[in-house]
């Protein structure tokens, strides 16, 4: 891919990673009036071949243990559903909803079921509508499933299902872009600091050229380890492998699928016209590389099927049509988002270690990041607790409902 030149020098922010992280940002920046500075972004692939963003199954759901990532989302299904208001009323982006299907996330052993009741006590307080199910309830509205083993449901179908994630992220770039902010086609390969070793001065392209920055984030995805060593920092996030197989049933479901988490933790939803997606992941699950995308079929004939045509019966009989593997940033440390700037490197920001659940973070985390660049504090929502300095405190937030 050519790279681009940049038309400055110098920018007040240069972000790494042009995706839906690095664009929300991008965005919210350039609708803040309080915002007058110079932006880059730096995106080394601009058709996101290899992108969390184009692999993701773009959904979202309010059914998190923690209090703040239910937040999240809740702002996440208030912009989706007026996307058209929160970009200035431009009459050319269109009017999107959520397809409520809601998650369906099924136990078969007491100690998940109370885990589940926790969880629902959790989002029924931040004002979600989380409902626990019964073998029989579950059985009663959703017949394809075989609950012989299962203790309890949960699920909630509001602002709970699938979102059109792409049709945000084009409209983040496009609007950012007629507003001024610089994307171009390059890659940050490297970073200098000032003597004391607290600011990032500059980034150097691969094209050759040093930029001066007055602030740099770190919107890289799988690869924020690589960034942010540029900079001489250590973050916990690695590229971990997802598969993802769409199918079409025999005969399809008479009703919507729930995004249904098996106890299994195999995955499989609705996706229109008698066609089912699902996901999962080998039990061993290392750090791969950040080129590596084949498939594993075995995984697919020896445990995701097994346990779908277990699960819903009527898909004993299916053909897949596509699949895909790509890379959650997976964080190590406490499956959550690492925001904030770090404890040394101050104007080094973190925007980092999502583990498959960013695509419907991306509104709240661009908000937040943008008021931090802005005002050097979050003013919205505060999500402070996610800051990076956590991580140098030991102190994690563990996130019970991965998917
Ligand atoms: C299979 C799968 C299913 C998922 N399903 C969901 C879901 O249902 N719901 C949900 O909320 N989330 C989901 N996610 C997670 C979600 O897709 C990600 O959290 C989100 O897309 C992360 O966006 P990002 O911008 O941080 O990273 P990315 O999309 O990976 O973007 C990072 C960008 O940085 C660029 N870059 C990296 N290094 C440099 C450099 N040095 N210089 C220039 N550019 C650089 C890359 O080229 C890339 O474009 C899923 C992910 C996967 C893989």
């Amino acid at each position: 891919m050519k790279s681009e030149t940049p038309k400055e020098q110098s920018y007040d922010v240069i972000i790494v990673g042009g995706a839906i992280m690095g664009s929300s940002t991008a965005w919210f920046l350039s609708d803040n009036k309080d915002f007058n500075g110079k932006v880059l972004v730096v995106e080394k692939d601009s058709s996101y071949e290899f992108a969390s963003t184009t692999h993701t199954n773009s959904c979202m759901r309010q059914q998190f243990s923690e209090e703040l990532n239910v937040r999240i989302s809740q702002f996440a299904a208030d912009f989706v559903k007026n996307i058209r208001t929160y970009m200035g009323n431009d009459d050319r982006v269109p009017e999107l909803s959520i397809q409520n299907y809601g998650y369906m996330y099924l136990a078969d052993n007491e100690a998940f079921a109370q885990v589940l009741r926790e969880n629902q006590k959790v989002q029924l307080d931040a004002g979600a509508g989380t409902e626990l199910m019964t073998a029989e309830q579950i059985k009663k509205n959703y017949p394809f499933y075989n609950v012989d083993d299962i203790v309890l449901g949960s699920i909630n179908t509001v602002d709970e299902g699938f979102w059109d994630g792409s049709t945000v992220f084009d409209w983040w770039r496009r609007q950012a872009g007629e507003r001024g902010i610089e994307y171009i086609t390059n890659e940050v390969v490297s970073m200098a600091k000032n003597a004391a070793g607290t600011r990032v001065e500059s980034v150097t392209l691969k094209s050759g050229e040093t930029i001066a920055c007055g602030q740099v984030v770190n919107a890289s995805g799988p690869r924020a380890a690589r960034t942010a060593a540029m900079a001489g920092i250590t973050v916990p996030v690695e590229p971990r492998k997802r598969f993802t197989w769409v199918f079409a049933a025999e005969q399809p479901l008479d009703r919507d699928l729930p995004l249904t988490i098996d106890p299994s933790g195999v995955h499989v939803r609705e996706n229109g016209g008698g066609t089912y997606l699902a996901g999962g992941h080998s039990d061993v699950d290392p750090a791969v590389d950040h080129s590596d995308f084949t498939m594993d079929q075995s995984l697919w004939e020896n445990h995701i099927w097994p346990v779908l045509a277990t699960r819903i019966p009527q898909f004993e009989a299916i053909k897949i049509t596509s699949e895909w593997a790509g890379h959650y940033a997976y964080n190590v440390f406490d499956h959550n988002a690492i925001l904030g700037s770090h404890t040394e490197v101050e104007n080094f920001i973190f925007l980092n270690g999502f583990s498959g659940h960013g695509l419907q973070q991306s509104p709240a985390m661009g908000r937040a990041t943008s008021e931090l660049l802005t005002y050097g504090e979050y003013r919205t929502l505060d999500l402070t607790p996610f800051n990076y300095e956590r991580i140098i405190n030991n102190q994690p937030i563990i996130e019970k409902a991965i998917i």
